[in-house]
């Protein structure tokens, strides 16, 4: 009897032979042994929050990980955190917070499952703290981990084997059934927040000035009014308020207010030219409320962090990205501008929300980092996801691989073999050499990852 499984947006479904709520570590090996009652491919869900098809196991067995949600250890004087799988970013972060701790990357989703994390892409704007840049990847801070192999058997790596370790954090459950991992931590501190609008021009020309101002930079970008708002976060000296009024601000506009309006402006009014005059009014009311009222000087960083609904309701976005180079990025975000543009009058679509991007280190930390070989930025076309928008995505890949980006597997949709072996020619054979020598019976692949990393 086959199960239809939906991602978080409901944009994806794929049917397996049976989806299994895994109740302990014994019950996913016996689920990976027992090749007859739980047929291949074997496949972790998370929250399904992942917008492409790395979650497909179609005809396969999906392991629900979300019971397996003990934090099993937090070490104050080691900073470091042992947790379960299907432990959600949100809640460790709450957790440590309480410890006096935090994680390194706090990224806005909250739904996130630690597992999840450890083991494919993740971004945020990277932090700098006393002067170094750390890392914008989730996984990057993944330092050791248990994992279930295709043969049933349980294996530990740690951070010492750097090299397999570095395939398990940009493995999505192709080398093995991530079960338990470690994060390394830092001392919670006070953050401060501010934003500042630019005109795309002038933001390109300052670009390496405003990089070099020490302080986390992600962009709120506007393709229609030809503006960039940089939300600078940096440390602060006062002590943590934890529950910051901003923050709430900021997380309700944009988890529910913003996509709730997008949705009944863009099933209200029929008159394309109308709709694309309101939603620009919204876009510089929204720049004018960042610039006035998102400033704070004491957050705490858990609170950037968002607990989505379990699924995504009427009132809700999904988005795609790409990574470039820092060197290129002024010129990729002009053309970007413009192709956006371009699109919207040639096809009659806009993304009817506020795209972003984010400047993140260089990061060899993972086999698939999409800072590999140097610092990047993204840009991120976001969406309600209405009529229009898978095609504006295969344009928007397109231009992204003619600008010599790189996507991410669980997060930039659509993406085609060619685009990946452009973007990772360096990368795939050693990991599909690995790939084969630890799951040569293919307990874990599934033909969409197949296509992407096999198909010239
Ligand atoms: C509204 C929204 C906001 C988002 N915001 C952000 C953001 O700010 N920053 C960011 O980085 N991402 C963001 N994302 C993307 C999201 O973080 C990633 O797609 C992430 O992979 C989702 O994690 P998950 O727990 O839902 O895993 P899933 O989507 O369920 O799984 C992802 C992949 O990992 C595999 N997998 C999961 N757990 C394990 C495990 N324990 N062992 C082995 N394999 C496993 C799965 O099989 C699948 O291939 C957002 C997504 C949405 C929909």
């Amino acid at each position: 009897m086959a199960v239809t499984i939906q991602n978080w947006k409901r944009d994806l479904s794929y049917s397996a032979h049976s989806l299994v709520r895994a109740d302990s570590v014994n019950h996913i090996v016996s689920i990976v042994k027992d090749t007859e009652r739980y047929p291949s491919p074997v496949r972790v869900k998370g929250s399904h929050h992942s917008t492409t098809r790395c979650i497909e196991a179609n005809g396969g067995t999906v392991i629900d990980v979300s019971g397996l949600d003990r934090i099993l250890e937090i070490d104050a004087d080691a900073l470091t955190i042992c947790m379960q799988a299907g432990v959600r970013h949100i809640d460790a972060a709450r957790a440590l917070e309480k410890k006096g701790l935090q994680f390194y990357v706090n990224v806005e989703i909250g739904n996130l499952t630690v597992g999840s994390g450890a083991c494919g892409g993740t971004k945020d704007a990277s932090f700098i703290s006393d002067r170094i840049t750390e890392y914008g990847q989730v996984a990057s801070y993944c330092i050791a981990m248990k994992v279930v192999q295709a043969d049933g058997s349980i294996v530990e790596i740690s951070e010492q084997d750097s090299e397999m370790m570095s395939m398990m954090r940009s493995s999505y459950g192709l080398l093995g059934i991530l079960v338990e991992v470690t994060y390394r931590v830092k001392p919670l501190r006070a953050m401060a927040v501010r934003h500042q609008a630019y005109s795309v021009h002038a933001f390109v020309e300052r670009l390496d000035e405003l990089l070099a101002g020490q302080q986390s930079m992600m962009l709120y970008l506007f393709p229609f009014l030809d503006r960039v708002v940089v939300e600078y976060r940096y440390d602060s000296s006062k002590p943590v308020r934890s529950g910051s009024w901003q923050w709430r601000l900021r997380n309700y506009v944009w988890k529910t207010l913003s996509p709730g309006f997008a949705r009944v402006v863009g099933q209200a009014i029929p008159w394309a030219g109308l709709r694309h005059r309101i939603y620009n009014g919204w876009n510089r009311l929204t720049m004018k409320v960042m610039q006035l009222l998102l400033r704070d000087c004491n957050s705490s960083p858990a609170d950037q962090i968002i607990r989505y609904p379990e699924t995504a309701g009427f009132a809700s976005y999904t988005f795609s990205i790409w990574a470039f180079p820092r060197a290129s990025y002024g010129q990729a975000l002009l053309d970007y501008f413009e192709f956006c543009r371009n699109y919207h009058r040639a096809n009659g679509y806009r993304c009817d929300l506020l795209n972003v991007g984010y400047s993140i280190a260089a990061d060899r930390q993972s086999q698939f980092s999409y800072s590999r070989r140097g610092p990047v930025l993204t840009l991120d076309p976001v969406a309600t996801g209405a009529n229009g928008w898978p095609e504006f995505l295969d344009a928007y890949n397109e231009f992204c691989h003619q600008h010599q980006g790189t996507p991410l597997f669980n997060q930039t949709p659509g993406i085609t073999p060619a685009q990946v072996q452009a973007a990772f020619a360096a990368e795939i054979p050693a990991f599909l050499e690995l790939r084969e020598r630890l799951d040569p019976e293919q307990r874990f692949y599934t033909p969409w990852f197949r296509q992407l990393l096999e198909q010239n």
